[in-house]
């Protein structure tokens, strides 16, 4: 192991230019020194204040064609929501002052872009200031193809019914290798990074997730960081780094892995890779995401100390992580993210889903209670 972080090393990552070989050294130096350094960048990157968005995930269907081995989720009989059991999910996530609604399912056999546009229009009809923050590259990709229309023109027709970010899921290990192992029926690298760099052109900004530790090397871990930081500089349209620690409960790749005595990453594992991610980043992707879902809310608390500086949302329904075993919880209240973050030492801030705050916030509620005003 080695005992200290060297200079050369720490002027590349202030200039935003670490390589794979810090990366590599990085990870074998003590914990703690990691986590200080990635706690100083996240410090000058995004200050003393932690974010969270208010918001609810839908999920429309867990019906899916796909394959994926590492997938807990998806049923062959599930329930497809109508648009009007989906808009009163919405309706109920607005009662609750939410400000963003992440809609994600499976991939219908037959349904092409005019269901994701459907969806999109319905809501923006009845909630126009409701953040839709939608549709993964996967899903966009599968319509696409429905439909048999390029991938761009998919991306500029949601744009046009209302769709405002996309969830930068389906990343999976953005390496072949992997991808043929455990998800071989999902779009492969080339295809995942052209969609999202087309979503960014098209006016789409999305997030970017890492769902590690199954069968991947810590290699292709770095290799899948440095892919986002290129998309990055290139776009600019990446909002947040969110890694994602494999769950291995209900699904044939998690199965295989506990039979051979594998379970999921150890919580220092998990907070290296954080520290890692805010280091490689820097000067390209501000925020940091844990997901108290999948970390436990002890372990993302702590998180905040190792480079991480938002914690998603509070949910109301998460139904995705809780099959493949997370016992968190579907949802955290304001109260209890706040309670959390000032734990940590931190301040909490709520923000919209582009990390816009109070000003942009507070002109969103003005303009809700006068368009409540308008019905009386
Ligand atoms: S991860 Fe998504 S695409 Fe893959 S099987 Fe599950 S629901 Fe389908």
């Amino acid at each position: 192991m080695n005992s200290k972080i060297p200079e050369d090393l720490i002027e590349r990552a202030h200039k935003g230019k670490s390589t794979k070989e810090d990366a590599l050294l990085l990870l074998d130096v003590p914990p703690f020194e990691l986590f200080r350094f990635a706690d100083e960048l996240r410090d000058l990157a995004a200050g003393d204040t932690v974010t969270y968005v208010v918001n609810r995930n839908i999920n429309f269907t867990s019906r899916c064609v796909g394959t994926c081995r590492f997938c807990a989720f998806r049923t062959n009989d599930g329930k497809i929501l109508s648009n009007e059991e989906i808009m009163e999910k919405v309706k109920e996530a607005d009662k609750a002052n939410a400000t963003e609604v992440c809609i994600q399912g499976g991939l219908l056999p037959d349904v092409g872009l005019d269901f994701y546009q459907g969806i999109v229009e319905a809501i923006k009809s009845e909630f126009p200031e409701m953040h839709i923050h939608s549709f993964s590259p996967m899903e966009v990709y599968h319509a696409s193809r429905i439909s048999e229309i390029p991938v761009k023109e998919a991306l500029r027709r949601l744009k046009r019914s209302g769709l405002d970010t996309m969830p930068g899921t389906a990343a999976e290990i953005l390496s072949d290798r992997v991808r043929k192992i455990i998800c071989p029926a999902k779009l492969k690298t080339a295809e995942w990074v052209d969609v999202v760099k087309k979503a960014h052109k098209a006016g789409i900004p999305t997030t970017a997730t890492m769902m590690y530790g199954h069968v991947e090397t810590l290699e292709e871990r770095i290799d899948h960081m440095l892919i986002i930081r290129d998309i990055q500089k290139e776009t600019e349209g990446i909002t947040e780094f969110v890694p994602l620690p494999f769950m291995p409960y209900n699904n044939p790749l998690g199965e295989k892995m506990m039979r051979e005595g594998r379970y999921s990453t150890p919580g220092l594992e998990d907070l290296k890779i954080y520290a890692v991610s805010r280091i490689l980043l820097h000067g390209h992707v501000d925020n940091i995401q844990a997901s108290w879902v999948k970390l436990g809310k002890k372990l993302a608390q702590f998180s905040l100390h190792c480079g991480v500086n938002d914690l998603g949302g509070t949910l109301m329904e998460e139904s995705i992580s809780r099959s493949a075993g997370a016992c968190h919880g579907e949802m955290i209240t304001v109260d209890e993210l706040e309670w959390m973050i000032h734990g940590a030492g931190r301040i909490p801030k709520e923000r919209t889903t582009m990390y816009g705050g109070a000003h942009e916030l507070a002109s969103r509620n003005h303009r809700r209670i006068a368009g409540c005003g308008a019905f009386e």
